[in-house]
C-alpha cells in the first residue's frame, strides 16, 4: 500500500509517504513567522499552511519516488489542533482523494504521536505506557492497541511544553523556547536552583505553579542584580529542565509500577529534550524496563507519524467519507 499523509495541526506543514509500512519521506516546513510574536498566531499559521502544503506534498512524493497516481489512500490529521490550520490539511486531503478516487483516513494527532513508535524496528509491545509531552498536552497513556488508548493521567493546567516555552519567555528567549532551554541546560548545573514539585494526587500533573515560582524567582533576583539572568542562564535552564523532567518521570514511574508495565515510551515535542531522554533511559535501566524514545524528527510535529497511523487504519479498512470535518478538540 502507498499512503500519502498530511499534518497541519499547528505551525508545521508536513507531508509523508509510507509504502507497506515503511516511511520513505517526511517533509516538514517550519513556520518562522511566529517567532516575532512569542507564540503561534493562528490566522498566520493557516495562511502559511496554504502556501506550503502543495510544495511539501510534491517534495514528499519526489523523495519517495512515488507517482501521485500510485497513491492508495490519503491520511490526514483531523484534530486536535488549531481549526484554521487543520482545515487546510483536511481540505487538501479531501481534494486529493476526490481527484484520485481513493479512500480518506482520519487520524487523531495525539494517537499519532504515540504511534510514531511503530516507525522502524524497535517497537514496544502492547500494553505499554507512553508519556506524551508536547506543546498542548501532557498525558500518561495506557496503550492497549493501535487505536485503543486510555489517558490515565494528564495535566490539570499547563502542558510540559508550555511550561518550557513560558519559562523561556520569562528568560527573554524567543519562541519556541524548549529547544533553547535544552541547549543552555547542557552547559549548566541542574542542582544549582531548586524549584517546587507540585503535590498532585494520582497520575495527574500541574505546571502552572512552577511557572509562577520561576517568574517570582527571576523577578526577585533581577531586582537585586539586573544581570542575573545573563550571568546564570545555563544554570537556570539546567535546573528548570531537571525539575520538569523529575515531575514527569516520578509520575510515569509510579504508573509503571502500579500497572505492572515494563515497556515505557516517550512521545511529543518535549520528548526531544536531552535531559528528559537521558533520565528516562536511566530510570528504565534501573528498573529493568525497556525504554522507547523516538528519533528527533518524529518527536515534534511531523507527517510520518500520521502516515504510520494511517497505514494501520488502512490495514483495518477504516476510512471516512468526504463530509468529514476537522475537530479542534478530539479525545484520544
Ligand atoms: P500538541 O501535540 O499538544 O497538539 P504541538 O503539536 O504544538 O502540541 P509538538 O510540536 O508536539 O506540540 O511539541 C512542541 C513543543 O515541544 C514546544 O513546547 C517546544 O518548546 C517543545 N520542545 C521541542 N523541542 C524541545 C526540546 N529539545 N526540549 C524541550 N522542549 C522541546
Ligand atoms: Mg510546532
Ligand atoms: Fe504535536
Amino acid at each position: 500500500s502507498v499512503i500519502l499523509a498530511i499534518e497541519s495541526s499547528c505551525d508545521e506543514t508536513s507531508a509523508s509517504v509510507c509504502v507497506d509500512g515503511v516511511i520513505l519521506s517526511n517533509v516538514i516546513a517550519n513556520q518562522t513567522i511566529h517567532e516575532a510574536y512569542g507564540g503561534v498566531v493562528p490566522e498566520l499559521a493557516s495562511r502559511v499552511h496554504q502556501q506550503n502544503i502543495v510544495p511539501a506534498v510534491h517534495q514528499a512524493l519526489s523523495i519517495a519516488k512515488v507517482n501521485k497516481n500510485d497513491v492508495d489512500a490519503v491520511a490526514f490529521t483531523r484534530g486536535p489542533g488549531l481549526l484554521g490550520s487543520l482545515l487546510v490539511g483536511v481540505s487538501f486531503a479531501k481534494a486529493f482523494a476526490l481527484a484520485k478516487n481513493i479512500p480518506l483516513i482520519d487520524i487523531n494527532h495525539m494517537q499519532a504521536h504515540v504511534l510514531a513508535h511503530f516507525i522502524g524496528d524497535h517497537k514496544p509491545e502492547f500494553p505499554f505506557l507512553c508519556l506524551t509531552v508536547s506543546g498542548g498536552h501532557t498525558q500518561i497513556v495506557l496503550v492497549k492497541d493501535y487505536f485503543d488508548m486510555e489517558v490515565i493521567g494528564q495535566t490539570l493546567d499547563d502542558a510540559a511544553g508550555e511550561a518550557m516555552d513560558k519559562t523561556s519567555k520569562i528568560l527573554g528567549l524567543p519562541y519556541p523556547g524548549g529547544p533553547l532551554i535544552d541547549k543552555y541546560a547542557r552547559l549548566g548545573n541542574p542542582d544549582k536552583y531548586q524549584f517546587p514539585e507540585p503535590q498532585i494526587p494520582g497520575f495527574d500533573f500541574s505546571f502552572s505553579g512552577i511557572k509562577t515560582a520561576i517568574l517570582y524567582f527571576i523577578r526577585d533576583n533581577v531586582a537585586a542584580n539586573p544581570d542575573f539572568v545573563q550571568q546564570n542562564l545555563n544554570d537556570i535552564c539546567a535546573s528548570v529542565e531537571k525539575r520538569i523532567a523529575t515531575i514527569l518521570l516520578n509520575k510515569l514511574s509510579k504508573a509503571a509500577k502500579e500497572y505492572g508495565i515494563k515497556d515505557i515510551a516517550l512521545a511529543g515535542g518535549v520528548s526531544a529534550n536531552t535531559g528528559l531522554r537521558e533520565s528516562l533511559r536511566a530510570l528504565c535501566e534501573k528498573n529493568n524496563w525497556r525504554s522507547f524514545i523516538p528519533k528527533l524528527e518524529y518527536c515534534t510535529d511531523n507527517a510520518a507519524m500520521i502516515a504510520i497511523a494511517g497505514y494501520h487504519k488502512y490495514l483495518k479498512g477504516e476510512f471516512v467519507s468526504q463530509d468529514v470535518a476537522p475537530l479542534a478538540r478530539m479525545p484520544l
